[in-house]
């Protein structure tokens, strides 16, 4: 056991655990000891029984997994938030099904200015594509859109491509589609921001998807009582951060709005989690608006709220042929999709970024988009010299033989997502297993050789694209399978699958001397788990449940 200072009593004590410390030194005890918001000691329950005070609380794990805090790595809490309330749609399946859940919803939002849907299959009618048409047949008199769960696709019916007023189309910036039927006329199909942001403005949630839609912010100002409602948003996401055991949220979108919500929060009942926010960089700004991203850094730089990193899109998603792919996709030839910056525009942006010291991190799924932010990175080490920087590139779904040995080189940390493999969890093999193409399948989602090389491999969810539990991650992770029998084997171990929701993610934020171990003197960021993770069975990992949720020693959930 491990005792810091002059012991005392704690404020509270975790008993009867099985306590995965994730701290090689250290590694198993039974009990934590909590005082002000920081762990004083780990060790047997009878040790830390010793710490029991007349006001100190206690909780008896009752033989549970006690673990570090889970770091979601990469999600979007203000747009998920808001999500919690649509309609959704996941694995629902056939015309029929969809047709009565949308009818169910509408049934029961009768005053819902846009019925939202998310979540559905790419899918949904099998090899049909979803059109208006097949919308309208369901819901032809009030106006209805549904997205693809990664967010990048969205369908909508007649009614509500008529209120956007893009029913006749327009022009986009590149990478964005409305998709054109036979007739002149928007299909229904809508592929990214720029194309289904007129609809998605018309449900009311304008603010929320600012962080995502411009980085910007709201304009006019929000009301008092139109904050109100948005940071009641805000404290419904970290309720549902908090029930399923994250302690610290890295936020993949955002703006100073989000920030402002979020120090409200604090400044109120304070916040169940820690969240860093970061500036969203767009290919239509100008490189000095990077201002705005060292401001937010200066301004928002505590353990409970943070910035310190912008936030960039370089690619698409492969179910729309908008990700980045050095070598033509399997099933479209002619076609490698387009870049929503220029290799050059990244690299300068790059550069500028990390002049100011910032961190970055850039949405990049296709194999040729790795690449070009890769080449951004070097750019950025020989431009201004090595430090330790710790960008990251998200997703990294195809990756090449030549850039896996990169991340490790340059000190490029992979953000991948457990849940998005298709097959993998709620993502179907199809289209984006042919649209792949088997000779890059060995390299696609490729966590474990990405690992191997030496590359820091953080995991996340991406929610809302995927659902938030971090056990059903690890479960993903644990239990990985190849498409093909000579594919490389990707699983992960569950320590290395939980390091990657812990350690690995206080790496990611640089905070690795003060969080994602079970240490005396790290912050007191725990969950306490329904049962022993390590004696159960990796296909049911997903029934273990948080019972208790410690953030900064305060109890942020409790499920009994
Ligand atoms: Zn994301």
């Amino acid at each position: 056991m491990s005792v810091t200072g002059a012991g005392g009593s704690a404020d509270l004590i975790v008993v009867n655990g099985r306590v995965l410390t994730m701290d090689g030194d250290n590694p198993a005890a039974e009990a934590v000891a909590v005082k002000d918001g920081a762990i004083i000691a780990i060790g047997s329950s009878t040790s830390i029984e010793e710490f029991k005070g007349s006001g100190t609380k206690v909780i008896n794990a009752l033989g549970g997994s006690v673990l570090p805090g889970f770091i979601e790595a990469h999600m979007h809490l203000f747009s998920g938030a808001a999500e919690l309330a649509h309609l959704q749609l996941a694995g629902v399946h056939g015309f029929e099904a969809l047709q009565k859940a949308i009818r169910d919803y509408a049934a029961t939002h009768p005053h819902a200015r846009m019925l939202v849907g998310q979540s559905v299959d790419y899918t949904v009618l099998d090899d049909e594509r979803v059109t208006r048409h097949h919308l309208d047949a369901i819901l032809p008199d009030r106006p209805f859109v549904m997205a693809a769960p990664d967010h990048h696709t969205m369908w909508a019916n007649t009614k509500a491509l008529e209120m956007a007023g893009i029913l006749n189309g327009r022009t986009l910036g590149p990478g964005n589609e409305i998709v054109m039927g036979d007739d002149g006329l928007a299909a229904g199909e809508l592929r990214e921001g720029e194309a289904f942001g007129p609809v998605l403005d018309l449900a009311g949630e304008g603010r929320v998807r600012l962080g995502l839609a411009t980085g910007g912010e709201p304009d006019p100002m929000p009301s008092a009582a139109e904050r109100a409602a948005d940071r009641d948003i805000m404290r419904r996401g970290l309720a549902w951060c908090a029930r399923h055991g994250i302690t610290s949220i890295q936020n993949m979108d955002g703006n100073l709005y989000q920030l402002e919500l979020l120090a409200e929060i604090e400044a109120g009942e304070g916040l169940p989690c820690r969240v860093q926010i970061p500036f969203h960089y767009k290919n239509f700004m100008t490189l000095d608006m990077l201002d705005k991203a060292s401001e937010m850094a200066e301004r928002y730089n505590s353990e409970w709220l943070s910035s310190g990193m912008v936030k960039v899109f370089y690619d698409g998603v492969l179910d729309s042929w908008t990700a980045v792919m050095v070598e033509p996709y399997a099933d479209r030839p002619d076609w490698v999709g387009e870049p929503l910056f220029t290799p050059q525009q990244f690299i300068d942006l790059a550069v500028a970024v990390d002049r100011r010291e910032l961190q970055i991190a850039v949405h990049s799924i296709g194999d040729g988009a790795v690449r070009a932010v890769l080449d951004g990175y070097e750019a950025a080490q020989k431009a201004n010299g090595k430090r330790d920087s710790r960008h990251r590139v998200e997703h990294i779904e195809v990756t090449t033989t030549a850039d896996v040995p990169r991340f490790a080189e340059l000190g490029v940390i992979a953000s991948m997502q457990p849940p998005h493999p298709p097959g993998a969890m709620d993502f179907p093999l199809e289209p984006t297993v042919s649209r792949i193409g088997p000779a890059r399948w060995p390299l696609s989602y490729a966590w474990r050789t990405l690992k191997n090389a030496g590359a820091h491999v953080v995991f996340a969810s991406d929610w809302p694209v995927s659902p938030i539990d971090p056990i059903l991650g690890i479960q993903a992770a644990v239990l990985r399978k190849p498409w093909a029998e000579s594919d490389p084997d990707q699983r992960f171990s569950l320590h290395e699958s939980i390091a990657a929701y812990t350690v690995e993610g206080a790496y990611a934020e640089f905070a690795e001397h003060r969080k994602g171990m079970l240490k005396s003197g790290y912050m007191a960021d725990l969950v306490v788990l329904s049962a022993d993770i390590e004696k159960t069975a990796p296909a049911d990992l997903h029934k273990l449940r948080p019972v208790t949720t410690i953030c900064g020693g305060k109890i942020t959930y409790q499920a009994r």
